[in-house]
């Protein structure tokens, strides 16, 4: 598997691009921001989007979607429940200063359970409320990876003072679905540093009373 993982716009949020080394396949998620140095490892890599897939709907993580889609052609895909934010991208745009992008619904909303992914390469879909009520990780098993959006961090969890937040969820989340993996699956957080199932169980502080 093509894995690369770059930390794009204001709030260096983690877009990840997976790609299939055969097909040249790929799959996108969370294209905040930065589309030229997106479509710059893409074509470094020969490959071609599938699927566009959003973690949740924050500006940071979504707000670049609507252009690769209009780029590459390819589905956005992300869990419904977070329409709401979708509604106030304005409000979203002058939390952090910026101009309000052009936001898309999602082609299909991504529920607990599905599959998404191309040739060789298949991601589950672990709906994780909490951050919002429509936040989402990917797990792609045969790889031992967690794509984890701003439910978990290294060493901390995601914010839920924000619209739709709520901490009982979160924790919920985190240790009904995440907690449960292997302890060496690998976790890209929505920003900052790589961190594993296993650290963040045995040292994470806000997991330690779960
Ligand atoms: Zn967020």
């Amino acid at each position: 598997m093509i894995h690369e993982v770059l930390a794009v716009g204001p709030l260096q949020c983690n877009c990840s691009i997976l790609g299939d080394e055969v097909s040249r396949e790929a799959i996108v998620v969370d294209p905040g921001d930065e589309l030229p140095r997106i479509l710059h490892l893409l074509a470094k890599h020969q490959l071609t989007v599938k699927q566009i897939v959003v973690t949740h709907a924050h500006i940071d993580h979504i707000a670049g979607a609507h252009r690769l889609r209009e780029i590459t052609g390819a589905p956005i895909l992300y869990n419904q429940r977070d329409l709401p934010l979708v509604a106030m991208m304005d409000q979203q745009a002058a939390w952090i200063g910026c101009a309000t992008p052009t936001v898309s619904g999602p082609d299909e909303s991504l529920e607990d359970g599905v599959v998404v992914g191309v040739a060789n390469l298949a991601a589950e879909v672990i709906h994780t409320p909490g951050h919002t009520e429509g936040s989402l990780c990917l797990y792609v098993p045969e790889h031992h990876l967690l794509l984890a959006g701003d439910t978990l961090f290294a060493g901390s969890i995601g914010r839920t003072d924000l619209p739709g937040g709520s901490t009982g969820k979160l924790l919920a989340s985190i240790r009904d679905r995440l907690l449960p993996l292997p302890d060496g699956t690998l976790v890209i957080p929505g920003h900052g540093e790589s961190t594993t199932i296993g650290v963040e169980r045995r040292s994470n502080p806000f997991l330690q009373s779960l």
